[in-house]
């Protein structure tokens, strides 16, 4: 029987936000295992954030598990942290406890930099580059530099290899960001794929002596350059086969009403991005509009021309936000509205 290296990866209990925490198990399967096969493990929550010394057992339950490609017969297994009797979630536990639907699909567009030496990848020592323009999906080296690309390509067939379902990938406006997108079918499966990805990125950079800086304005409000974020693009069965103007009308009035709800789990910092410029809207206002970058929703042009049916924009959550609790807001706004 091969043995297989099992990777338990799982959110701290570091705040504002969660990072991201990994150790490996050794253990015999006929083949590659499934989520079922896989036991509770446990580890030292005293060491991040989730308990006291005396009593410091955290339970780690397996709820997704992806093919590791980098490692012989390596598995990579996402988990949600529980209390010491194995069923009761952690207070840091954001996925247990959101909405979920299938039916309900989720894009997340992930922007982050990447830095070296305290600054982006591409930086001078000191100063600045060339004021942003040609890095959006830009090319040439003046434009993105050497060792970018090459991060960027390793990660995606990283993700890809372990089947997670990644739509695209681009340079971003600033010098040493860059995005990559992710669709899943309900909240969990999307999200568990956008941390298993940011899990990756972070473990691909190590090699090249980056860091990914995730926060939304690393550069400062006051900097002119784009900060990052989480746009989430979602679709209810509902809204791709029925839609129509009032129910659209509807929705975003309880988008607006819960407006402060949303902001509040959208991510740290976002006043820092929510400025009303560099394709944002003010945090403290909601707006939607077609093809509006600077609306707090986008509304696609597909969408107005085909009879307010398919997916709609939430441009506010940053490239910080935690996709559990961002998704399971929005499921339940979505709940709030009677069709
Ligand atoms: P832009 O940068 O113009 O906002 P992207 O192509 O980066 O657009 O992202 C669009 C996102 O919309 C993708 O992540 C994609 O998965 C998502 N998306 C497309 N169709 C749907 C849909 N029907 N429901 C939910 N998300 C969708
Ligand atoms: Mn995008
Ligand atoms: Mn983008
Ligand atoms: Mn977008």
């Amino acid at each position: 029987m091969p043995k297989f290296k099992l990777e338990y990866i799982w959110l701290d209990g570091y705040t504002p936000t969660a990072g991201l925490r990994s150790k490996t198990q050794i253990k015999s399967f006929d083949e590659f295992p499934t989520l079922e096969q896989l036991p509770n493990w446990g580890f030292d929550g005293s060491s991040t954030q989730q308990a006291e010394g005396r009593s410091s057992d955290c339970v780690l339950k397996p709820v997704a598990v992806y093919p590791d490609s980098t490692r012989l017969n390596g598995v990579l297994v996402m988990c949600e942290v529980m209390m010491p009797d194995g069923v009761t979630p952690h207070p840091t536990n954001t996925r247990a406890t959101i909405l979920d639907d299938p039916d309900t699909w989720f894009g997340f567009e992930q922007e982050y930099f990447l830095y070296q030496n305290g600054v982006p990848l591409g930086f001078p020592k000191d100063g600045f580059p060339a004021p942003q323009g040609p890095y959006y999906c830009g090319v040439g080296y003046k434009n993105v530099g050497d060792i970018a690309r090459q991060i960027v390509e390793e990660h995606l067939d990283l993700c890809l290899e372990a089947g997670i379902n990644h739509e695209g990938i681009n340079a971003e406006v600033a010098k040493g960001q860059w995005e990559f997108q992710i669709f899943g079918k309900g909240s969990k499966t999307c999200a568990d794929q956008i941390w298993v990805a940011r899990y990756l990125l972070l473990r691909v950079c190590e090699s090249y002596g980056v860091d990914v800086e995730w926060h939304c304005k690393p550069l400062g409000m006051h900097a002119d350059w784009n900060g990052s974020g989480m746009h989430c693009n979602f679709s209810t069965k509902f809204m791709r086969e029925v839609g129509g103007k009032e129910y659209f009308e509807k929705l975003m009035a309880q988008f607006e009403k819960n407006c402060l709800e949303h902001i509040a789990v959208y991510g740290p910092d976002n006043h820092m991005r929510l400025t009303g410029l560099h394709e944002t809207q003010s945090i403290d206002k909601f707006s939607y509009g077609i093809a509006d970058r600077g609306a707090s929703v986008r509304v696609p042009h597909s969408f107005a021309n085909n009879g307010y049916k398919g997916y709609l924009e939430d441009r506010r959550p940053n490239s910080q936000g935690d996709p559990y609790a961002i998704a399971g807001r929005v499921l339940k706004t979505i709940s709030e509205v009677e069709i």
